[in-house]
């Protein structure tokens, strides 16, 4: 088959799998053939770059990289909606529209998506442009960000308008929000607030590719544009879900306002089974003509009008504060509540952040404060009521001594947590640390868990981790439910994890915002613990992507007398602390401080073995040329746009051979 035909069938195939996956969430392939498909188009496109499209698959992972985002003139202004609070609001509403309109008018429910607002501009079925909100009349260019979101399409099906607009709301939906901050508290950073800001602080993100690895969604609610041939707001949804958009099923046509309240009704209580969050109800006038009919005011449609639901707030009495200390040692003060009945469960505890957060509110013991449960797992306190607040009440005095050792707290400049500088002799840190040591991402070890190690500490059997490696089957038996079978596991689990590689070994030892890639990053240059025990925060600056706090963290993390016992502790047990020969033999860093942009075919090695030695020779591979590209490798029909530009930019640009020389 040509290549022009076998891309083009590949991004088909591949816009019909994402489809299904994101939009339709019914897969019929498997992660794995999915991403081998991807690779395969990723080659071609590399090889070929005379076919490149802005809009292929490929591109959902993002790399292209936005400083400042351009202000664009929305070609029709994106209004804001009128709000109303009660059953008398909305049929006031319906009154003013009988006054203006005659005969029949129905409506459409949908949900209120709570998230940021976005007006995708479509061309001949291609995503031509993504612009927020803004001001309503102009807003931020955030194409690059948009296009990474799965469920928007990059190109439609079916018999769309040549051009149009349609809007939407880009939302983070509750699992992947909760999966992002679990991910954050894992290296010690400070979990997002909510869904919402999150999402909308993403689409601002500079790096695209950091937007791609974000769990967006982008849920659409309205076409606008002239001859779209649409005549309803009801048609409208549906032809959308038709071109590929993802329209939330939950939209419905209603023929009364007494309809619409029972919609209001049954969603007001059952929102919270919905995967998103959502904080009303939009209702339309279903007919366009009516609409125009109807108009605008200053600010909002009068066709238009949201119903917002209630904050879900309670009221309660706050009983206790008291601290909670985390694996890396941070404090967070937590609001023991009176129990009470809050979306559907009941809420005895209450995050309140931090010491600011507490000051801010003015929150003390004993007062009746007011709870609201957002995105967040941990519901939170929004305010007190204090016309119920005692009279001879303090204000609260933030601890000073962790809870849990008595060690007098620290806060570092610029932070908004208090510490627990105890580091080693913290119970809960020592626990913590070992958990997260034992952990799938660390070491894994087979046949130990979290509780299981919650045990041996208590029994006074491990302090550490290097302690697991001093265990015999005689010491766990007599723990609560050790079978003789599942000590056995235990023991062989520990026994294998000497085999972890020394990048995971890096991330295990839990050095405060050392997470996964960071912990590559340090094996991959320092090669050995060593090495990188020497290092100084200088030299750790130095590094690309490696900015102060984490030199800081490494580097005071190996002052510390009983970390570096325990890293020589690890040594002598047979725990990898350096790069695997075979790994080591294949790097050097002749390539150092140099970017490569590979382009064409080349006759002595494949392509990715190609880039293989560019990496393990310490040199970096980008997929387009810019002013930080160093050299050209060019191959065989390379693409002449990449010529044309290496040419404007002056880069180096060399063969094959020329490369080989450079590393062998
Ligand atoms: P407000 O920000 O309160 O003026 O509400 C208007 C915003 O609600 C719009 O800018 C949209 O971002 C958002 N919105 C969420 N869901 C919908 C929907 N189904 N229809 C219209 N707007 C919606
Ligand atoms: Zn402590």
């Amino acid at each position: 088959m040509d290549v022009e035909k076998k891309i083009q069938s590949l991004r088909e195939e591949l816009q019909q799998h994402n489809y299904n996956y994101y939009v339709l969430d019914k897969p019929q392939i498997s992660d794995y053939e999915f991403d081998m498909k991807l690779k395969e188009l990723q080659e071609l496109e590399e090889k070929y770059p005379e076919f490149q499209d802005e809009n292929s698959p490929t591109r959902r992972v993002g790399g292209a990289v936005t400083k400042n985002f351009e202000t664009v003139v929305h070609d029709h202004r994106m209004y804001s909606l009128s709000n109303s609070y009660s059953k008398e609001e909305l049929e006031d509403w319906e009154k003013r529209i009988r006054k203006i309109v005659e005969g029949k008018v129905q409506y459409v429910c949908e949900l209120k998506y709570d998230g940021a607002s976005i007006s995708l501009t479509y061309e001949n079925g291609r995503l031509k442009k993504a612009v927020t909100r803004g001001d309503g009349f102009q807003g931020d260019d955030v194409t690059n960000n948009v296009r990474t979101i799965r469920s928007v399409p990059l190109k439609l099906k079916g018999d769309y308008p040549e051009k149009f607009d349609i809007r939407g709301e880009i939302i983070l939906p509750y699992e992947g929000f909760a999966k992002m901050n679990a991910e954050r508290v894992e290296i010690g950073e400070e979990p997002y607030a909510n869904p919402r800001n999150t999402a909308s602080g993403s689409l601002k993100l500079q790096d695209s590719a950091e937007v791609s690895k974000r769990p967006l969604e982008c849920l659409l609610y309205s076409i606008v544009g002239n001859n779209t041939g649409i005549t309803t707001q009801y048609e409208g949804l549906e032809k959308a879900r038709e071109w590929g958009f993802k329209v939330p099923e939950e939209s419905e046509l209603k023929d009364s306002i007494e309809e619409v309240l029972k919609y209001i009704n049954y969603w007001d209580e059952h929102r919270h089974d919905l995967p998103y969050e959502t904080d009303g109800v939009v209702v339309k006038v279903n007919n366009i003509h009516q609409q125009e009919e109807l108009g605008h005011t200053a600010k909002s449609p009068r066709w238009a009008m949201a119903y917002k639901f209630k904050a879900e707030q309670e009221s309660t009495k706050l009983k206790k504060i008291t601290y909670q200390v985390g694996r890396t040692g941070a404090i967070t003060p937590v609001a023991n509540l009176e129990p009470v009945q809050l979306a559907g469960t009941v809420v005895k505890r209450a995050s309140l952040h931090n010491a600011d957060q507490i000051e801010k509110l003015d929150v003390r013991e004993g007062d009746t404060v007011f709870v609201e449960k957002g995105g967040e797992i941990i519901p939170k306190i929004v305010g007190v009521d204090f016309a119920k607040r005692d009279p001879d009440s303090e204000p609260t005095q933030y601890a000073t001594h962790c809870p849990e050792c008595n060690t007098e707290l620290v806060r570092n400049e610029g932070e908004a947590q208090h510490y627990c500088p105890n580091t080693n002799g913290c119970p809960p840190q020592i626990t913590g640390r070992i958990q997260h040591y034992i952990s799938r991402k660390a070491m894994d070890i087979e046949g130990l868990g979290g509780e299981t190690v919650a045990l041996l500490v208590n029994a006074d059997l491990i302090g550490n981790y290097a302690d697991l490696y001093t265990l015999k089957k005689e010491d766990v038996l007599p723990l609560e439910r050790m079978a003789d079978k599942s000590a056995e596991n235990l023991i062989n689990g520990i026994e294998k994890s000497k085999e972890v590689p020394f990048e995971r070994v890096l991330f295990a030892l839990g050095i405060r915002y050392v997470g996964e890639t960071v912990a590559k990053k340090l094996a991959k240059h320092f090669k050995n613990i060593d090495a990188l025990m020497a290092a100084s925060e200088e030299e750790l600056i130095n590094l690309d992507e490696i900015g102060e706090r984490i030199a800081w963290s490494v580097v005071d993390f190996f002052k510390n007398e009983e970390n570096r016992e325990n890293v020589q502790r690890l040594r002598e047990y047979g725990v990898q602390l350096e790069i695997s020969a075979e790994k080591l033999a294949n790097q050097t860093d002749k390539l150092e401080g140099n970017t490569f942009v590979i382009s064409g075919v080349f006759e002595k090695v494949s392509r990715n073995d190609l880039k293989k030695l560019i990496e393990d020779n310490g040199g970096k591979v980008s997929s387009s040329i810019s002013s930080k590209t160093n050299y050209l490798v060019a191959g065989e029909n390379m693409g002449p746009s990449k010529l044309a530009k290496a040419e404007k930019l002056g880069t180096n640009i060399i063969s094959e051979d020329d490369f080989l020389a450079m590393v062998n």
